[in-house]
């Protein structure tokens, strides 16, 4: 199950990759979709791989990404 969740602020993403170089587990890509500004924004295409590291979000010069951290379940 993911520890972590990536919120992808569209419109501010400009494409550069950098937090797909970034990430170590390998949860981002370049999406289909195009913002107003006429780049593909990021998106997680493999989301349950998020452990919640937070490189992807201190790599990009955007402020583009938010990472939620989710809390272990309880048993
Ligand atoms: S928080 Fe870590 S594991 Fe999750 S997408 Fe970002 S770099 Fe990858
Ligand atoms: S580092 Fe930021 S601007 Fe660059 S592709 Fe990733 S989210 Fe977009």
């Amino acid at each position: 199950m993911a520890r972590g969740e990536v919120l992808v602020n569209q419109e501010l993403c400009k494409e550069c990759s950098l937090c797909i170089t970034a990430c170590p587990h390998n949860v981002l890509r370049i999406g289909k979709s195009m913002n107003t500004k006429g780049y593909h924004p990021v998106e997680a295409f493999a989301p349950e791989r998020c452990t919640g590291c937070t490189l992807c979000a201190v790599m990009c010069p955007d402020v583009v990404l938010t990472v939620r951290r989710k809390s272990p379940e309880r048993k």
